[in-house]
């Protein structure tokens, strides 16, 4: 792997390491982040700056542009259009992460991680999901020729899970959403596949940083406002060490806001911050149709806590009623979404209503879903 080494670091215990493909965790339990030293700096656009997927930001991302998997991987993931929210261009700006290869933000990660499977040469993946990233996973492995299975809770749509067996991927559904990660976990553990884990694997967020990457470039400067959905917080965490490098070289407009949305069903972030704790205890999921973030027991809960604490970053809940609402406000203006992905809208409206946030211009909400493979 022609990346700077060693490059995983323990959040427990500090040490340092290079990836394999058995380990998913350090050997005293914590989890992996990457050093931030083994990304370049988000200053400069790739030797490609035709290629209009996320791709543009090669040099930014642990492989040299020369590096041969995701040219080969790559399916276009990325490159999504940012929009203005009404044709009047007032209010808030979307950037359509469901027009990419599976539907979803997912994408980007998936890609990168099962570029760095196949770089250790794994045979193998395992995933889970409560649906979309099985989807991308499966779709990524079916493209890299590795096997691939899912692990999902029971209830996941009929229309992810054909998905995902039609990319090949063997699919079992494992009770909770906890449960589907425990038993992924046991076969990891237990056959020494690669566990392409969009929570525990920090490649993925490697991935989910281009999302902020792509706004900075189109807007020139940072959004006053980042509006996002936060289950595991994959694209939180992202978009965070984007924020991370732009405050790390000195620049001014680091700072944006972070509103950050969870469904008033399943929200172990917000009561955290509500109970000014700094560790996340697990809540029961009520369950909601804004499936994709009811993540009862965030393995990076914590991770979460600190980001929030760094941007001082404030999180809401919505309930269903209000993602049903926003939902409708985007689908007659022709933006056509999963539950989910109208949970962040439904954050802002709350937030304007509650006097939070007064004006709505220069603020990012991604619609992180498509709806066409919703239920
Ligand atoms: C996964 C997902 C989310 C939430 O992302 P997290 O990384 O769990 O915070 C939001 N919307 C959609 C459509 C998703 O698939
Ligand atoms: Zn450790």
């Amino acid at each position: 792997m022609d990346i700077a080494d060693p490059i995983l670091v323990c959040r427990a215990c500090a040490s340092r390491s290079r990836p394999d493909v058995v380990r998913w965790r350090c050997e005293c339990g914590g989890m992996f982040d990457l050093d931030p030293g083994s990304s370049a700096l988000p200053t400069r656009r790739s030797s490609a700056p035709a290629v209009a997927s996320m791709w543009r930001y090669a040099d930014q991302l642990p492989f040299g542009p020369e590096h041969v998997w995701p040219g080969r991987l790559t399916m276009g993931e990325g490159g999504t259009p940012l929009i203005f929210g009404s044709p009047d261009d007032a209010g808030p700006m979307f950037k359509l992460e469901y027009v990419s290869t599976t539907g979803s933000f997912k994408d980007r990660g998936a890609v990168v991680v099962v570029a760095v499977a196949m770089e250790l040469g794994a045979t193998e993946v395992v995933a889970d999901s409560s649906g979309n990233a099985g989807t991308a996973i499966a779709a990524y492995a079916a493209r890299a020729g590795i096997r691939c299975s899912v692990f999902v809770p029971d209830g996941t749509s009929p229309k992810k899970l054909r998905q995902m067996r039609a990319h090949g991927a063997i699919v079992h559904e494992a009770g909770t959403r906890e449960d589907a990660a425990a038993a992924a976990i046991d076969t990891v553990d237990r056959t020494g596949a690669f566990y392409a884990s969009h929570v525990y694997s920090p490649f993925f967020f490697e991935g989910t940083k281009t999302f902020a990457l792509e706004v900075i470039d189109e807007l020139g400067r940072c959004p006053e406002r980042f509006v996002l959905p936060v289950g595991n917080g994959t694209l939180v965490l992202g978009v965070a060490r984007v924020l991370d490098a732009l405050a790390a070289s000195g620049r001014s407009d680091a700072r944006p806001q972070l509103l950050l949305v969870q469904s008033s069903a399943c929200a172990p972030i917000a009561d955290a911050v509500r109970r000014g704790a700094t560790t996340v205890a697990p809540v029961r999921n009520e369950g909601t149709i804004a499936e994709g973030i009811a993540i009862a027991a965030p393995a990076r809960g914590d991770q979460l806590l600190e980001v929030i604490r760094r941007y001082d970053a404030t999180v809401i809940t919505v309930d269903d009623d209000a993602v049903a609402t926003a939902s409708q406000w985007l689908a007659v203006r022709g933006t056509y979404v999963e539950p989910t992905a109208a949970a962040p809208l439904a954050g802002l409206q709350a937030a304007v209503e509650s006097g939070l946030v007064g004006s709505t211009e220069s603020t990012v909400v991604p619609l992180s879903g498509s709806g066409s493979k919703a239920a």
